[in-house]
């Protein structure tokens, strides 16, 4: 009966009439060795290339290429202030005013940048507390900070973890794990949506309950931004960091990007790494030995961006602008409440969804736990076309991402997936 309810018929008929489905022409999708158009559903590790990236950063290197040192000023787009055109529509994104959104470095830099403002251990609030699956690049940059500061980590990370037998955390555990820890905390860091379980974490309580106990907030949202609809201003973390190659579709290495809070903007006090792009733009050039930061997240720059890696996400961001993302939303969550539906009417019983099945809980990405022999299904998976990522020891990550997956795809994917965990 299930079943029948799952086919590929249905999933054309979804297709069919999704007002989206036409945004998928403007990426490129990857092909086999024979050719093939893979079903792309790694978005959560490395978005598609949007067509028009090509054009944008083809533009830079003819600007490069005939004006050379002139290009600062006189490119189409002038180098000086390309990363001002960044602002506006990530901050869209992320729920900001775009002075409060800077797009440089990539995502690891900008947290150790944030951590030095603030992370400021003091007297007995000297913690900082984080979800106990953390990914491990948060995970170094957090211990070398508290080692930078003179603190073992043994005893000054907090870590909260999901209850035994549980995959996600529950906020009122994260909410009472903050209120215990209290005036220890210095510093709560935590992700939008967590790499491994594909949890979309409650941010607005658990950011209310570490600024009650007197702690600052910070976000990771690697996983979280271009995905779900984030309210940073109103949430009033104090900053956020995030990845401009995953769902931002910014290419590999792409600029990543940070948020600060608009009630730290004039907040000249604050202890920050300096370089000279952080510098007042109106006196940036009268090459003065004092710093004088500019208001706001571009206070926080170092270094002149790399226009190279910033203008595929031009191209990516203009897609956001005019899809919508509270349309592409909305599509991802039937999008993947169709996946998962589908795999329990294929494969029942083969796999386990760890993900949250609300769609309040969860991004676009499905996490499945296959427990026996789990790897090598995921490779009979990738061997039939379809691009997920395996997690050791037994995580299958699925991202079907509105702007470039279909419905046909995910229903494929689920149908090899049967296959190769029923081979
Ligand atoms: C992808 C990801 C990163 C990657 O860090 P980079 O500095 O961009 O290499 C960091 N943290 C999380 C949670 C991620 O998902």
């Amino acid at each position: 009966m299930l079943n029948r309810e799952f086919t590929a018929e249905r999933a054309q008929r979804e297709d069919a009439h999704d007002v989206l489905a036409h945004v998928a022409g403007e990426f490129h999708h990857p092909v086999d060795a024979a050719g093939r158009k893979q079903i792309y559903l790694c978005g959560h590790s490395l978005g598609l290339q949007p067509k028009a990236a090509a054009a944008c950063v083809e533009q830079e290197l003819a600007d490069w290429r005939e004006l050379a040192v002139r290009g600062h000023h006189a490119a189409k787009r002038p180098w000086i202030g390309y990363h001002e055109r960044l602002a506006e529509p990530l901050a869209n994104l992320v729920g900001a005013a775009p002075a409060e959104v800077v797009a440089m470095n990539s995502l690891t830099v900008n947290l150790h940048l944030m951590m030095v403002s603030f992370f400021r251990p003091a007297g007995g609030r000297d913690c900082v507390l984080v979800e106990k699956s953390a990914f491990p690049s948060d995970r170094y940059a957090i211990d070398s900070q508290l080692a930078f500061h003179g603190l073992d980590p043994q005893s000054h990370l907090i870590e909260i973890g999901p209850r035994p037998g549980e995959w996600c955390l529950r906020t009122e555990d994260l909410v009472d794990g903050i209120g215990q820890a209290g005036a220890r905390l210095a510093l709560v860091l935590l992700p939008g949506v967590q790499y491994q379980s594909g949890q979309s974490f409650n941010l607005e309580p658990v950011i209310a309950a570490a600024r009650q106990a007197g702690a600052a907030v910070g976000l990771d949202l690697a996983h979280a931004i271009g995905n779900t609809l984030l309210h940073l201003h109103d949430w009033n973390a104090d900053f956020a960091v995030w990845c401009g190659y995953k769902y931002l579709n910014g290419g590999p290495g792409a600029l990543g990007g940070c948020f600060v809070h608009d009630r730290h903007a004039a907040n000249f006090e604050l202890p920050r790494f300096a370089g000279w792009w952080g510098h007042d733009k109106d006196t940036r050039f009268a090459m003065g030995p004092q710093f004088h930061p500019m208001a706001g997240a571009e206070g926080w720059q170092i270094s002149n961006p790399p226009i190279l890696s910033a203008a595929p996400l031009l191209a990516s961001l203009d897609i956001f602008r005019r899809a919508d993302l509270r349309r592409l939303r909305a599509k991802s969550v039937a999008l993947s409440d169709f996946l998962r539906r589908s795999i329990e009417a294929l494969a029942p019983g083969l796999v386990e969804i760890i993900t949250p099945a609300t769609a309040a809980d969860r991004g676009c990405q499905l996490s499945l736990r296959l427990p026996r022999d789990g790897k090598r299904c995921f490779e009979r998976l990738s061997a039939a076309g379809v691009v997920g990522d395996w997690r050791e020891p037994e995580i299958l990550r699925l991202a079907p991402v509105p702007s470039y997956n279909s419905f046909v795809d995910v229903f494929r994917a689920a149908e090899a997936l049967a296959r190769a965990a029923a081979a």
